[in-house]
């Protein structure tokens, strides 16, 4: 094996090479993308020996491996990740200086791969980064969306989107591997195996079928020499397809018809669900990625393994929610079908392959597909479910013998109003183990969503809560307080040992060291004052207190509550010019799906609001309103190690965990929020005195709502009516009354996630963190011991809880190569 040099001088010479053989170009003439894709591709030389003793080590051992399934990954850029993990970034100043060119130059090529939307998929990142820095035998599988999660901009303040071509000047970092792709099937008809007495075994005859073509990620482990791939399949037309006869007869469009066809399966993240056609493809890009994964974990296990008996000691499969559930339906088609298993054994080896991670509570993101799109797309499938379905609610009425409305409650088919799969069942009825995210999600699930099935099966049921990984977000994202952190503790086995940030809580009372806490969130906040002018023109004070709320547009995580705040601001600072206010700057980021028209106009509300705040001579002295825009793994690194206040603020019972609360509390950002998901959990290690607590509880909340009347808050709090009556008269809207019409509909209306209920109390909470804000003391005293007692919420204890209560993983150690 060729090893690449661990010197300056080898990773120089290598540079050189690269810029010559790989990009084929001279360093006189090289571009500023030449000099990026140089770098890039030398990193990646150093991750690609580790790779390779990875795989060698894998081999040899044989091990059991953890297959995540996830539809979506934000991974984030990976240049500085890069040459973090392979302890290269040394090498590339004195290199970089010599040229004339930084490495922030070379950076703003670096593209962030915006494969998910948002919490799901930076989870799934997370996740992955944690398994290689524990040496865990991981292979995460996805799709290679052509076009990723949209870019966002404003156009009179509402959100434009626009596609994101993030390959088009190619990706340094990924290796495409033809000789692994799969050809996987669509449509079509199913018969009786004639062969197969029991009737289970059918012969599926596609009517299409679509080539699965790989290419992978490399996913190197911090402090460790493991290196895990992520494999990302992309759909091609099997080469069949073109019509060479039309093509000639100059029929072109008609020639490349089904090309077409099969390539829009992985041309965007998310298509557009509000018409037939785009519910049809989100449906086959599920089966897509399903279909491709298996069939490549499948060879995989038959490298080292034959026979099935050995498959769930070999293969674990964990689900990232209920996207990637028909991955169970095909196994048992696979088995069955192709490899004339008998159904009980096939359905046992399933049973002991899948687990299933829950991400939602709220009933209407529980995923549901009509019975009769089954039918058309993937007929055997549907066969597959009615006898999985069968044969569980068998065992239903075993054990609640009569019970017919359980047996309705619990089937994976729904009956009314139309026959539809319940997604989240049929994987609950696959899985070994179902988890929820964060305590009190957990709860809720058993108590709430999944009740039955707790009932039936209580000890399938799982608690592992969220984290992130401290690589990320704590030393990439924020260098000064890292060297802070570790000049302190004394080293930096901190970012693998998180807990060690327990150490710092007895800084918390060094006035000398608060300083200089205080200094890295100043300097922070001065580069994140330079973005946001870059990126919106508006100028922020680097001293004013940093509030922000960064999270996708949501109605139950409640920007619109954080805009009842400000509104109620700009109120109380025009009525009384000299109120005595702790300056503040306030800043969203976050993209509204495409389709959800009540959160874009939202945004474009709040666009409104900032723009009369920051033009307002008075307000402006106080107050600064920010959204910035296309919020992404790249910005929060920039914005999180900036803020002083982390915005929690979403209904309790809503929120299944979040991670972002994590990310800032882990930057010494103090939160405000209620005690809904992880939020919970971050209050009980920070203490309560060091955590802004507002609202109605998860179980007030659910009282509260039988019989809720928004409008008796709006009547009887004059602060309250007068930041709804500012929208309704039109003050944000240039005297224009119907713009925001909806919002105060919204509100005065249903209300659906009480914001006005929770109104008072959160901003009597906001006066009091305007108290605490005026002893900098204090305050700085809050954000160590906020930092200190969050090593808790790293991925790396999140990976570990997986490996003991669901994946009995054992790590792989890979010898060093020098
Ligand atoms: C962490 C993260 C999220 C999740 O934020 P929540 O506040 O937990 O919803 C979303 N988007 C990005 C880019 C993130 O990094």
């Amino acid at each position: 094996m060729r090893s690449v040099g661990s010197t300056l001088e080898d990773f120089e010479r290598d540079l050189f090479s690269n810029l010559y053989f790989q990009r084929g170009t001279t360093i006189e003439s090289a571009s500023g993308s030449d000099g990026y894709h140089t770098l890039a591709l030398t990193v990646r030389d150093r991750l690609v020996e580790r790779y390779a003793r990875t795989a060698a080590a894998h081999y040899d051992a044989n091990p059991r491996f953890v297959y995540y399934l996830s539809a979506e990954y934000l991974l984030g850029r990976q240049l500085r990740q890069n040459l973090l993990y392979s302890d290269t970034e040394r090498f590339v100043h004195p290199i970089a200086e010599d040229l004339g060119v930084t490495l922030e130059d070379l950076e703003s090529y670096d593209v962030e791969p915006g494969l998910g939307n948002g919490g799901l998929g930076r989870l799934a990142a997370c996740l992955l980064d944690s398994m290689a820095t524990l040496d865990i035998p991981a292979v995460g599988y996805g799709i290679r969306y052509e076009f990723g999660i949209f870019k966002q901009g404003f156009r009179d303040g509402a959100q434009v989107e626009r596609p994101d071509d993030w390959t088009f000047y190619g990706n340094p970092w990924e290796f495409s591997a033809p000789d692994d792709r799969q050809v996987i099937g669509f449509y079509g008809t199913t018969a009786r195996a004639l062969d197969d007495p029991s009737g289970l075994r059918r012969q599926w005859t596609p009517g299409e079928t679509v080539r699965g073509e790989p290419s992978h990620m490399l996913v190197p482990g911090y402090g460790t020499q493991t290196v895990n791939i992520i494999r990302l399949w992309q759909a091609r037309a099997s080469r069949e397809s073109f019509d060479l006869s039309r093509f000639g007869a100059g029929q072109y469009k008609e020639a490349v018809e089904d090309i077409v066809r099969a390539e829009n399966i992985s041309k965007v993240l998310y298509p557009d669900d509000s018409t037939e056609q785009g519910r049809e493809l989100r449906l086959k890009q599920q089966y897509f990625l399903v279909a491709c994964s298996l069939r490549d974990i499948i060879r995989r296990y038959r490298l080292r393994n034959s026979g099935w008996d050995a498959f769930p000691a070999k293969v674990v499969i964990q689900l990232n929610d209920t996207h990637p559930v028909m991955a169970v339906t095909e196994l048992m088609r696979l088995l069955v079908d192709e490899h004339h298993l008998d159904w009980d054994l096939a359905w046992s080896i399933t049973r002991r392959t899948f687990n299933y991670t829950c991400h939602t509570l709220l009933p209407e993101a529980l995923e549901t597909w009509p019975v009769s799109l089954l039918e058309r797309l993937l007929p055997r499938h549907m066969e597959i479910i009615y006898a999985i379905n069968y044969f569980f609610l068998q065992e239903v009425e075993a054990t609640y013998p009569g019970d017919a409305d359980r047996i309705r409650r619990l089937s994976i088919i729904q009956e009314e109003p139309e026959k539809r799969v319940r997604m989240a069942h049929l994987a609950v009825v696959a899985s070994t183990a179902v988890n929820g995210v964060a305590e009190l999600h957990t709860r809720l699930l058993q108590a709430t969503t999944l009740r039955d099935f707790a009932e039936l099966w209580p000890q399938k049921f799982h608690n592992v809560t969220n984290g992130v990984t401290p690589r990320r977000f704590v030393r990439l994202a924020n260098p000064r307080l890292s060297a802070l952190i570790s000049e302190r503790l004394g080293g930096e086995q901190w970012l693998t040992d998180l807990d060690r940030l327990d150490g710092l809580a007895p800084a918390a009372d060094d006035p000398a060291f608060l300083e200089r806490w205080r200094a890295a969130k100043r300097a922070n906040k001065a580069d994140l004052a330079k973005q946001v002018e870059k990126s919106t023109g508006v100028v922020i004070d680097p001293d004013a207190l940093c509030d922000v709320m960064i999270k996708r547009f949501h109605e139950y995580k409640r920007q619109h509550l954080k805009l009842l705040h400000v509104i109620t601001l700009f109120n109380r600072i025009r009525e009384n010019p000299d109120l005595d206010l702790v300056p503040r700057t306030v800043l969203f980021g976050g993209k509204a799906a495409p389709g959800y028209h009540s959160m874009k106009l939202l945004i474009r509300l709040v666009n409104a609001v900032a723009d009369a705040v920051n033009t307002d001579p008075l307000v402006s002295r106080h107050l600064k309103v920010v959204l910035l825009p296309d919020y992404n793994v790249s910005r929060a690194q920039v914005i999180i190690p900036a803020a002083d206040l982390s915005e929690q603020i979403s209904l309790a019972g809503k929120e299944a965990s979040g991670t972002g609360n994590m990310k800032l509390a882990l930057n010494g950002a103090v939160t405000i929020g209620t005690l809904d998901g992880a939020n919970i959990e971050i209050r009980d290690r920070v203490g309560a005195e060091n955590f802004f607590l507002f609202g109605l509880d998860a179980h007030e909340a659910a009282e509260a709502r039988r019989d809720y009347h928004p409008r008796e808050y709006y009547e009887r709090d004059p602060e309250l009516r007068a930041a709804v009556d500012a929208i309704a008269g039109g003050m944000f809207a240039k005297g224009d009354r119907g713009l925001f019409g909806p919002v105060v509909d919204a509100m005065l209306g249903r209300d659906e996630y009480l914001a006005l209920a929770d109104y008072r109390a959160y901003l009597e909470c906001q006066d009091r963190i305007e108290q605490a804000w005026r002893d900098p003391d204090g305050w700085a005293r809050m954000s160590v011991l906020n930092a200190a007692r969050c090593g808790f919420f790293s991925s790396d204890r999140t990976v570990r809880d997986y490996c003991d209560l669901i994946w009995r993983v054992e790590p792989v150690r890979v010898l060093d190569g020098g």
